[in-house]
């Protein structure tokens, strides 16, 4: 099979990286239920990232940019954050994402942070942001 490759930006390297399409046997060789499932790995770092291999009509689609174990960690905390305000508090969604992109001033997608300067900031705007709607709440 040809060797497909894609400029993606990656965390680690800082740079849009020449990416290259692999799958699970490469990057999970311990789960075999995702041989088949596609990535986009920099071989200058290794670090990798996942595709919406979902869809059928682009399943090579990146997910994002190629992260770092920190910066997907900081991600999840994110999500641990956000999740839990539209999913059991009855928030609206797309308001959180909404207020959020307008505290940053360009359009926020968790997948696309690139940095943890970026992430950390993030983190903050969402606890103040619970933290005012707790406060008013209370009033
Ligand atoms: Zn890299």
């Amino acid at each position: 099979m040809e060797t497909v490759y894609r400029d993606i930006w990656c965390v680690a390297c800082g740079f849009d990286t020449s990416a290259r399409l692999t799958d699970g046997r490469e990057v999970y060789p311990n789960r075999p239920d995702l041989a088949t499932v596609p990535f986009w790995i920099c071989d200058l770092c290794h670090n990798f990232v996942g595709c919406h291999h979902k869809t059928k009509k682009n399943r090579t689609q990146p997910l994002g940019c190629i992260s770092t174990p920190k910066l997907k960690m900081l991600r999840n905390t994110i999500h641990d954050l956000i999740d839990p305000l539209w999913k059991e508090q009855g928030w609206s969604r797309g308001k959180i994402y909404g207020t959020l992109s307008k505290e940053l001033g360009y359009t926020y997608h968790t997948g696309e942070i690139r940095t943890e300067e970026e992430a950390n900031k993030i983190i903050e705007i969402i606890s103040n942001i619970i933290q005012n709607a707790r406060h008013s709440r209370s009033v």
